[in-house]
């Protein structure tokens, strides 16, 4: 197992929907250990393929007790509404108040390609809905609203006054 860079807004592979995996291998298994070797590194509680740079539909979970791998996932229900304070390793020392579905039916497959079906909400509910947005090629920035927008581009114009630049291209995310 080895960690990997994980990568940051700016970064195309970060905005291209990931593509559906068609053998549950070795070479998936390995992946996924890497990528929950790298997500309790950076330390987070989430991380989806695309983040390390491979184009595929899986991503890693630990809700607080253990990691689980979950291949092709896909939300078949949502309901409710629930804002909570969220924040994303590829959008590193940034966080909102982001308004999502409450609870989640999410189903897909584990690495010895047993059916994983799980309804959950809150905590679990927004790794989930977090995660997919990842798969299909969506970041956090893109979920904020109008106010919390302008308070990003702020804190860029702030940021691009300290380092003399625009860190990784947050502006062309922000839509300047
Ligand atoms: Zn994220």
């Amino acid at each position: 197992m080895s960690t990997l860079p994980i990568r940051v807004y700016g970064d195309p592979v970060l905005s291209q929907v990931t593509k559906v995996v068609d053998d549950i291998d070795g070479r998936i298994a390995a992946l996924a250990d890497s990528m929950i070797e790298t997500m309790y590194e950076a330390p987070g509680v989430g991380l989806a393929a695309n983040q390390i740079g491979v184009q595929k539909r899986l991503f890693v979970y630990d809700k607080g007790d253990g990691p689980v791998v979950v291949i092709n996932p896909v939300i078949v229900e949502t309901d409710g509404e629930w804002t909570y304070e969220e924040g994303c390793l590829s959008v590193p020392g940034l966080s909102w108040e982001i308004t999502r579905a409450n609870a989640v039916h999410l189903t897909g497959f584990d690495l010895d390609g047993r059916v994983i079906d799980v309804e959950t909400d809150e905590f679990e509910g927004r790794i989930f809905q977090h995660e997919m947005d990842h798969l299909d090629g969506v970041l956090l920035v893109e979920r904020l609203d109008d106010d919390q927008r302008r308070e990003a581009r702020k804190l860029l114009r702030q940021r691009r006054w300290s380092l003399g630049r625009d860190p990784d291209g947050l502006g062309q995310l922000l839509g300047e």
